[in-house]
This record gives C-alpha cells, sequence and structure tokens, in this order.
C-alpha cells in the first residue's frame, strides 16, 4: 500500500484495514472523486492486442474520462508503474452461492435462501479480488442470487458485477431436477423451472424472467454432477427447446444451454439457442452450425479438468453417478475446446467456478492455452469475447472512455506468460479500489 507511507501510524493503520475490510474498501475511493491511474504497461483494448507504456488512466463517476501518455495527476493517484494493467476479467459461468466438496449433498436440505446468499457474499469478495470484475450465475437459486447481485449493484457488499439466470430451466428427472433424493423430498427441492412439454417450458421460462432473470440458462443434455444415471445426451424435445427460446427472445433474454452430449448440442442450435455451456462431445459438423448461428461456446475447462481429477481420486466425495460422467467427459473437454477454436468459434471465457474452488477462476487460462489459444486470444476471451457473449460490448472488456472503471494489474506480461493472471496485484471494480498490494 503506497498510501501509507509518509503519513502517521494512525492512517497507516486505517490503510491496513482497507485491503481487509470489504466495508471500509468500498469507501477507498469514492466513485465520485477522481483517480490517476499510472500503469507501467497498459493492455487498454484487447480487441487490438496493443500494450502501450506509462499511460495515466483518468478515472472519474465509476468510469475511464481519458487515457493520456505520461504519468500524471494529482490527489487520488495509484501508483501501478511497474504493473500491466487490463480491463477487469468476466466469467461468463460460475456458481456463487456454493462449491462442491465434503458435505455439499447434505447443504441443500440445510441451507436457507439467506444461507446461500450469505454464502455468495464470500465467494463474491473471493471472486472480485482474483480481478474478476463481472460473472455470470448460472443456475443459483433465484431469491440468493437476485439479492446478491442487486445488493452488490447497490454497493452494500463487495463483489463483481453479477448476471443471474435465477434457476435453471431444466426437463422433469432432467440435469437441473431433484435428483438423488427420496421422492417425498421432491416437491420441497424441486424448482418452478422444471418442466415438460412446449407450453409448460415457455412458463418455467416466463417465471424465469419474472423472479429476475438478465439470462435464462437450461440443461439441452444430462449434467455430470447430476446424481442420476441419464446419461449426458439430449433431455429437451426439439419442440420444447424452440418453446424456450422463442419465449426467451420474445421477452429479451438470450438463451445458454449446459449441453454435453451431441444431438443435444444439435437441436439447442437448430432452435436458435444463443451459447452452448460445455459443448464436450462438439463434432465437426457442430462446428459448423455454431458458426453460421454465430453462437459463443464457453468451454469451462477448468470443470472438466477438475472433475475428472476429484472421479480419480481414492476416496473421492463423488458417488458413482457423478464419479462414472465425469471419467466420460473430462478428459474430453480440452480437445474439444481444441477443435472448436481451429475451426474458428467463437470462445467466452468461463469456468464453472464452484465445481472447482471460486478464487481460482484464472487457472482457466493455461487449460485455454493448451487447448491452442494464444495468451493475448485467451485474455480477449475474457474480457472484450464475454462482454460481447452478454451484449455488454459498449461498458466492459475494455479500458477507453466511457467504459466502466473495471481495472486489474498483475506483477508479470500475462501476454507472455498468461499464468501471470492467476495472482492479480490490484483490483478495481466501477472506480473502486478492492485491492491494492
Ligand atoms: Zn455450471
Amino acid at each position: 500500500m503506497s498510501l501509507s507511507s509518509k503519513k502517521s501510524w494512525v492512517i497507516g493503520f486505517a490503510a491496513a484495514l482497507l485491503t481487509t475490510s470489504p466495508v471500509l474498501a468500498l469507501q477507498a475511493a469514492p466513485a465520485s472523486t477522481v483517480s490517476y491511474i499510472h500503469a507501467g504497461r497498459l493492455l487498454a483494448d484487447p480487441a487490438t492486442g496493443r500494450v502501450t507504456e506509462r499511460q495515466t488512466l483518468v478515472i472519474e463517476n465509476g468510469r475511464v474520462r481519458e487515457i493520456v501518455d505520461g504519468f500524471v495527476g494529482e490527489g487520488h493517484v495509484v501508483d501501478l508503474s511497474n504493473q500491466f494493467v487490463l480491463p477487469g476479467m468476466i466469467d461468463s459461468h460460475v456458481h456463487i452461492t456454493n462449491q462442491q466438496g465434503e458435505g455439499n449433498r447434505v447443504a441443500r436440505f440445510t441451507n436457507t435462501a439467506a444461507d446461500s446468499a450469505v454464502q455468495g457474499a464470500a465467494y463474491a469478495l473471493v471472486t472480485l479480488k482474483a480481478g474478476f470484475t463481472t460473472v455470470a450465475d448460472l443456475g443459483g437459486s433465484s431469491d440468493a442470487v437476485v439479492a446478491l447481485r442487486n445488493g452488490i449493484a447497490a454497493g452494500k457488499i463487495p463483489g463483481p458485477r453479477l448476471l443471474v439466470s435465477a434457476g435453471t430451466v431444466t426437463p422433469h428427472g432432467g440435469h437441473g431436477d431433484a435428483n438423488g433424493v427420496s421422492s417425498a423430498m421432491v416437491p420441497v427441492l424441486r424448482t418452478n423451472g422444471v418442466c415438460s412439454g412446449a407450453d409448460e417450458c415457455r412458463r418455467a421460462v416466463r417465471e424465469r424472467v419474472r423472479s429476475g432473470a438478465d439470462i435464462i440458462k437450461i440443461t439441452a443434455t444430462g449434467g455430470v454432477l447430476s446424481d442420476t444415471g441419464a446419461g449426458l445426451g439430449q433431455q429437451f424435445s426439439d419442440e420444447e427447446l424452440a418453446a424456450i427460446v422463442e419465449t426467451a427472445h420474445f421477452m429479451g433474454r438470450t438463451v445458454t444451454a449446459h449441453a454435453h452430449g451431441t444431438d443435444g448440442i444439435n437441436s439447442f442450435l437448430r432452435a436458435g439457442g444463443d451459447s452452448i455451456e460445455h459443448g464436450t462431445f462438439l463434432d465437426d459438423e457442430l462446428i459448423r452450425i455454431f458458426k453460421g448461428n454465430n453462437g459463443w461456446l464457453v468451454p469451462t475447462l477448468l470443470a472438466g479438468d477438475y472433475v475428472a481429477r476429484e472421479a480419480a481420486r481414492p476416496g473421492t466425495f463423488f458417488t458413482p453417478n457423478q464419479r462414472q460422467k465425469s471419467l466420460e467427459a473430462g478428459p474430453q473437454m480440452l480437445d474439444m475446446a481444441r477443435r472448436a477454436h481451429r475451426a474458428g468459434v467463437q470462445i467466452a471465457f468461463g469456468t464453472d467456478s464452484g465445481v472447482s474452488p471460486h478464487g481460482e477462476n484464472a487457472k482457466e487460462f493455461a487449460l485455454l492455452v493448451q487447448a491452442g489459444l494464444t495468451p493475448l486470444q485467451a485474455v480477449q476471451a475474457a474480457t472484450v469475447n464475454a462482454a460481447t457473449h452478454f451484449k455488454l460490448q459498449n461498458e466492459i472488456g475494455r479500458l477507453t472512455p466511457g467504459y466502466a472503471a473495471d481495472i486489474v494489474a498483475v506483477s508479470g506480461n500475462p501476454l507472455d506468460d498468461v499464468t501471470t493472471l492467476e495472482k492479480v496485484g490490484f483490483v478495481m471494480k466501477g472506480g473502486v479500489v478492492y485491492l491494492q498490494e
């Protein structure tokens, strides 16, 4: 913390608190003051890949006012003159209110929505401090994630900008239904996102929008971590998928589908779906359809990597159903992303964090590079691409005048070594500093 160096111990003590207390951190740099960020190296617009040196970002009212050559400004100056500065990162797929682990299966019986929101607030802070200034929660219970989103947006609690699907639209017995519990518990655990038949599925989409969904998340195929032996193939009928996509679009929402099996990915894209989460068994014909639709792929390689390792671990906490599907899907994902990227499919960064631990989101970068993306392309996936995927390309993902002041900094050069993004030393969101080491 540079701001404590020449001041009294009292101010030094307060400054030390700033790094540990989220409440104080919220007040560290009021959005109405002008801040001057001295960036040693700056990747302002990842779309161009151009890195400039010795730049000052002038921040006002939570936005980038201008970027000027050299180090200028007085007052609230942030010295990042030996850092590499880039836009805040975006994770298109997280589960902010929970995290896999021993005892996780019991949580759905014991947790109230309030418990989930409190837990989500803790994970949101960890995620923000890892440099992710915008994330999408795909599937968390609507009361918890909507409260969390609104609380963060109002500045009441610290966290990334949150987009929420406010639950999942899923077929009866499908990946998002109450699986692996006694029938007596199903009415308690089943949500109103569960549907069968086109009309019911239209209603399920409308219920999600009513609950506060920014985007619609559906489960087009079976999933790895649902405790059922129903496989990883298509679960909604073509008619249901068409009804879901049409209704969501009527209501101004894009639809993203959790999808592993080839048949489910195909049917969803043919129905006009906007993006695919996972995409595990994507084949060459589907890649052609994908490109024709201008759809986005969110490969969640970190989830594939995590479940394959957990399933192979002696004493794993996975159930036999989870273990079997993990071993089937996990090892496929890197190769899938490699083929999709080589063919020119648009990739948006997403980790499925909550499957893997929150705050480790940036581990996805190394996996994307293993799949053949250059470090710059991996950074683009987490900035300009993810912003466009969420139709926020005029708001976030770049640092140019008028854009949100969502800014992170690292010590190394992520375009040489993308793993430097696993340890950010500075995080600003909307002009407010949340981390400064
Ligand atoms: Zn997920």
